[in-house]
């Protein structure tokens, strides 16, 4: 068993993390919180989780103003709106991709099932379902607003942004850098290869900065996780492209890297999400 440094030094538990830097809610689907000037809120887990990330900020005596989402994803944007309902005055921040997509009655359709599934697999029961809402503020590459600026960081998802926060020394990248499952880097180009890693090279810019994860928590200085991501995502690419000329079918090389990965690494997420992504970059990779 490899057990990595950054595993051993990433701050992933609940609470502050340094100078007004929070982990809310759980660990795996952090929601963020920045107490600076104004308070900030980064990313909103899933819907079934509002009532215990309101309740988390209430007990602090936190007032957010801005919720900033990462990308479009069900897992970072469900509690969304039952956020907004108990802080009316907050501003949701996030990318036009991200707006058009939630613009689709499809797209929330899908989260609306996928959120109620997230919610059986946590064995929780909810009341509540996710809902369609609106963005106060869209925002693209170099955008400053307050205390953050914005990187567009595509390649996990078309939509997705970082947000970088100069003053506390701290970005926050949703899954455009990477997950970390089970002790492992796992690469996430579902939507393109070659920007992924353009992304992460973006990113790697920020190398001496706190880097903030979709899941998992904070790693203190990002340089050495994000060099070994972009090592893991290379090394992921050669694979598929080996077993691709080997098999020469998709099918067949996802199901070689889902007994190797999945079965192997004894990875807990559904089957089912599992092998939408790994087909997703699949594809990726034979297009990059
Ligand atoms: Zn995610």
């Amino acid at each position: 068993m490899v057990v990595l440094w950054y595993i051993l030094i990433m701050f992933s538990k609940k609470g502050e993390f340094r100078d007004g830097i929070y982990l809310l809610n759980h660990p795996e689907v952090p929601v963020y919180l920045i107490r600076g000037k104004k308070n900030y809120l980064i990313d909103a887990a899933f819907t079934f989780m509002a009532p215990n990330i309101v309740g988390e900020l209430e007990e602090l005596g936190v007032e957010p103003h801005y919720l900033l989402l990462t990308h479009s994803h069900y897992d970072h944007i469900g509690a969304t709106p039952f956020i907004r309902k108990n802080f009316p005055e907050i501003k949701v921040v996030a990318s036009r991709r991200t707006a058009e997509i939630l613009a689709k009655p499809k797209a929330i359709e899908l989260i609306k099932s996928l959120e109620k599934e997230a919610e059986r697999s946590f064995g929780e029961v909810s009341d509540l379902e996710f809902q369609p809402f609106k963005i106060d503020i869209i925002v693209g590459e170099g955008d400053e607003i307050e205390e953050f600026s914005v990187l567009e960081t595509p390649g996990h998802t078309r939509c997705s942004v970082s947000f970088v926060f100069p003053e506390k020394k701290i970005i926050f990248v949703g899954d455009a850098a990477g997950v970390i499952e089970e002790g492992h880097i796992r690469p996430q180009f579902l939507s393109s290869y070659d920007q992924y890693v353009a992304s992460l090279q973006k990113i790697l810019k920020y190398g001496d900065f706190s880097l903030a994860l979709g899941h998992g928590g904070i790693i203190p200085e990002g340089r050495e996780f994000l060099e070994n991501s972009l090592k893991k995502t290379e090394e992921f690419r050669k694979e598929i492209l080996e077993y691709y000329e080997k098999f020469g079918d998709m099918e067949k090389v996802a199901r070689k890297i889902y007994r190797e990965e999945y079965e192997g690494l004894g990875l807990k997420q559904p089957k089912e999400a599992y092998m939408i992504n790994l087909r997703a970059m699949i594809k990726s990779a034979l297009n990059s």
